[in-house]
């Protein structure tokens, strides 16, 4: 048998991180809360990169790079933003073995180095909209860390356009949104809630942050991506203006988005199983892996067989590896591709090789499908098709079962204390959100579109007051 790995319903968090270790997907660093992504995790993010660099450029991006150093006195521009960030900031002190004039900060975000820059490359109205998008590293001071879902340096991709008008600049952030949640959706097969966040929970120097919410398999929530409306917060913190249309001179309307290596601890958490990674065919490296089962004799005949397998499907243009080992067991291997999460195995042994077909497994249900060679290409094709739907289904079910609606509090409680998102009416107010944190650890993730209509009429989950949204609350990673 390949490697052990801890139950989900014995520890969960020791099953996700044996996933993680073990499928050999990324390693802990000798600094504290850093990661090594190792190759078999680095394939997963250049997946995604790809399929989401594609669908920036669609709606228009570009991808340029900025500087990692930012002078610290960029950060007090923006109050919020600063404040926000300060926590969180690793500074560079000295450099060339002096003691630097000006600390500057590893960035956390790249706001305020890209908007110094904005400042210089927009005049005027013939200037906007600007679209860009940068592929990068960032550090964030994280006190409690978890491989993939919160490190201390990330990888991500952070979006920053600038409009003329603040209507163009919020229909972008909601735009951004929809390639978030169609992206999380369609590729990573994992439904999404998403809406705007509440003031407590927004990003530091927003207006509005919208965000994708997960569940995950222990019903917790993960906040998969956030968009931001960043109102004229950093044109005015660094002086953007532009000559409109009409002559006239307006501060710069601004957006800014990303997503994150937490991706990758999302597609863990919402697919796999006791028996190791799942991954969603759209963003698997490897779709398919070729075992040939050896015996005492005919071996290099299998082998053959295996290699014309593979060709064939890398023919059809499917990514398939070939496991030739022939000293481990056809077992240990089954398992081994099992733990890396390859959607479909394809076993050929002596006997199928004579009857000229293969045995095809499905990752995700364990299904066994016998097909003839010459239509094994487009057997899995479909298969890997099939596959892709049916974890997205699978998640959608248990996500909508473990939703709730209550009005009642004392339920409520009840509800989050057995794990579940609950949705539930709420007034507004900062100290009811606060209180219930306190007292359950639930936050609201996002708020529900047509909040007015849906809370007409209903009373706050905690206190008296008319609510004024329906909220969703749940613990949360
Ligand atoms: P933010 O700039 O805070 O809106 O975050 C942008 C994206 O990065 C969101 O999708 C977050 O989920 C993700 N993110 C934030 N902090 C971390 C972290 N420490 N590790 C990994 N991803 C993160």
């Amino acid at each position: 048998m390949a490697e052990q790995i801890t139950r989900r319903d014995v520890n969960y968090s020791d099953w996700y991180l044996d996933i993680v270790l073990k499928a050999q997907l990324a390693d802990y660093s000798p600094v504290k809360g850093c990661m090594v992504i190792r190759p078999r995790g680095y394939a997963l993010w250049e997946k995604i990169q790809q399929n989401l660099d594609r669908m920036f450029k669609e709606t228009g991006h570009s991808n340029a790079y900025f500087p990692l150093l930012i002078p610290e006195g960029f950060l007090h521009k923006e109050a919020e933003h600063v404040e926000g960030f300060s926590p969180e900031l690793a500074v560079v002190t000295h450099g060339g073995g002096e003691t630097l004039e000006e600390p500057l900060v590893v960035r956390p975000t790249s706001e305020t180095i890209i908007w110094s820059m904005y400042k210089k490359w927009i005049q005027s109205y013939r200037d906007l909209p600007l679209l860009i998008n940068q592929w990068a590293n960032v550090v964030r001071w994280e006190k409690r860390t978890r491989l993939f879902l919160r490190t201390t340096e990330f990888l991500w991709q952070e979006g920053h356009t600038a409009h003329a008008t603040e209507e163009e600049a919020r229909e972008e952030a909601l735009r951004m949104l929809d390639v978030y949640r169609r992206f999380a959706e369609e590729y990573l097969a994992i439904p999404v809630y998403y809406g705007p966040k509440t003031d407590s929970e927004k990003f530091a120097g927003a207006v509005t942050t919208y965000a994708i919410e997960a569940m995950m398999q222990d019903k917790k929530a993960l906040q998969a991506g956030t968009s931001h409306f960043l109102g004229q917060n950093f044109a005015k913190a660094f002086d953007v203006t532009f000559q409109t249309a009409e002559g006239k001179l307006d501060y710069v309307w601004a957006t800014s988005w990303g997503v994150s290596t937490r991706l990758i601890g999302a597609v863990i958490m919402a697919h796999s199983d006791d028996n190791g990674l799942v991954v969603p065919p759209r963003i698997a490296p490897t779709e398919a892996v070729v075992i040939p089962i050896f015996t005492k004799k005919d071996n290099d005949k299998i082998a053959d067989y295996a290699r014309d397998i593979r060709k064939r499907l890398i023919n059809a243009g499917i990514s398939t590896e070939i496991d030739l080992d022939d000293q481990s067991s056809p077992g240990w291997k089954f398992a081994e591709w099992e733990l890396r999460g390859v959607p479909v195995r394809i076993e050929a042994g002596p006997r199928d090789m004579k009857e000229n077909k293969v045995v095809l497994v499905r990752r995700d249900t364990g299904e066994k499908i016998f097909v003839s060679i010459d239509s094994l290409a487009n057997n899995v094709k479909s298969l890997l098709e099939d596959i892709q739907q049916n974890l997205f289904n699978r998640a959608k079910d248990f996500r909508d079962k473990n939703t709730h609606y209550t009005d009642d509090y004392e339920e409520f409680k009840k509800l989050i204390e057995e794990g579940a998102f609950v949705r539930a009416p709420w007034s507004g107010s900062q100290e009811v959100e606060a209180k219930i944190k306190e007292e359950t650890k639930a936050t609201i993730r996002v708020l529900e579109d047509d909040q007015q209509k849906h809370a007409e009429g209903k009373t706050c989950i905690l206190g008296k007051e008319d609510a004024k949204y329906i909220a969703l609350f749940a613990k949360s990673y």
